[in-house]
């Protein structure tokens, strides 16, 4: 009998450091909850920072194939400026393409330097290009990528469609090295930026696969150039250049 006395006058502190221990952890839960929230918040109000890949030069099978499987996995759109004498045999990846959410454009029938064509010579690059494309496709809404950049007047004149450049050249037909590609576009990666890639390089797609990685990670949302452009209420208009798509 005194021995349970003497258990329960013991039981008492115990208790009442068990009680004051809950009291603690519900705290601590519910500041835990609150900070969670705040993060959430946080990051709905923080604007998502867009990026648009594009890839010249394509398609070639091995690594245009491994380059849309990759962008497959990371739910990553990209723009493909396509060469014309290239596409034949390769409709299955243009369509491919088109399929899993990515743009189409034209880089001319055979890789040439647009200014200075007379309107024949223009058309039988660019237009041929965009016959093939709508034959493939359906549809006759293509973007022009002149090859080098290169354009005057006349090319502005005759595109019949925007013209779409680039604000980030990692130069990925130089050393071929992905660590640098990679390095480079990540470092230099800004809300409305596009960037300018080969898909006919491995490195290349292995640098494009790194940066989808390491972008999402910082809060990047890949898009297409269509869709860079929508998204900052930017009317894409027939001849006009564009560079980027910064605020
Ligand atoms: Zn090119």
């Amino acid at each position: 009998m005194k021995k349970d006395f003497f258990a329960a006058r013991m039981a008492l502190p115990v208790l009442a450091v068990f009680l004051l221990g809950c009291c603690l952890l519900a705290a601590l839960a519910q500041e835990s909850r609150q900070a969670v929230r705040a993060d959430a918040a946080a990051d709905v109000e923080q604007p998502v920072k867009l990026i648009a890949l594009t890839f010249d030069d394509g398609p070639r099978r091995d690594t245009t194939g491994k380059l849309l499987d990759g962008l497959a996995q990371r739910g990553a759109p990209a723009t493909f400026f396509l060469i014309g004498e290239q596409i034949v045999g390769q409709e299955d990846l243009v369509r491919r393409m088109e399929a899993e959410g990515h743009q189409i454009g034209i880089h001319t029938y055979d890789h040439v330097t647009l200014t200075g064509l007379n309107r024949a010579d223009f058309d039988a690059q660019v237009d041929k290009t965009r016959q093939m494309l709508k034959n493939i496709l359906g549809h006759n809404d293509f973007l022009l990528r002149p090859p080098y950049g290169l354009y005057d007047p006349g090319v502005q004149n005759k595109a019949e469609c925007p013209i779409i450049l680039w604000s980030i050249d990692p130069k990925d037909w130089g050393d071929k090295n992905a660590d640098r590609e990679t390095a480079h576009i990540v470092s230099e990666a800004r809300d409305g930026a596009i960037v300018l890639m080969h898909d006919i390089y491995p490195a290349s797609v292995e640098a494009a696969l790194r940066v989808v990685d390491e972008l999402h990670g910082q809060g990047y949302l890949f898009v297409t150039v269509e869709q860079l452009f929508a998204a900052r209420g930017i009317e894409l208009k027939p001849g006009e250049v564009y560079n980027d798509a910064y605020p």
